[in-house]
């Protein structure tokens, strides 16, 4: 029972041409008559390189710190002055010139300052 494939060295010098041509392995296992397996065994035995996937490892990206919320688009737009330690809370109408921010020092990790926080994160019926 020849369960091995008999690999003389002229089936091992077609096997890395093939290789080198970039047959995939079932076309080079059908070339010489062998299987797939027997194809990968020996090039892995052959420490053939791998050719299938060519980016292989790909660095992982890294991963940017979460960034805290940004001003919503339409307050960017308008030019408003906006610090990462002020309260964002708006106040007045957003369609008026008076509108503006509430401004106050932020309740740190939190865009809005201590009153402004309560107000947003709980659910109270009416603010005031
Ligand atoms: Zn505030």
């Amino acid at each position: 029972m020849a369960e091995e494939t008999s690999w003389t060295e002229d089936r091992l010098e077609l096997l890395r041409a093939y290789w080198d041509e970039g047959l995939s392995i079932s076309q080079i296992g059908e070339r010489l008559g062998v299987t797939r397996n027997a194809v990968a065994g020996k090039a892995h035995r052959l420490n053939l390189r791998k050719r299938q996937s060519p980016i292989a490892r790909k660095p992982k990206e890294v991963a940017e710190p979460a960034k805290p919320k940004e001003l919503p688009l339409r307050l960017a737009l308008r030019g408003i002055e906006w610090s990462r330690s002020k309260c964002v809370w708006p106040t007045g109408d957003p369609k008026t010139v008076e509108f503006s921010f509430c401004g106050k020092s932020i309740v740190p990790g939190k865009p809005y300052c201590g009153k402004h926080c309560e107000l947003a994160y709980t659910t109270s019926r009416d603010g005031s």
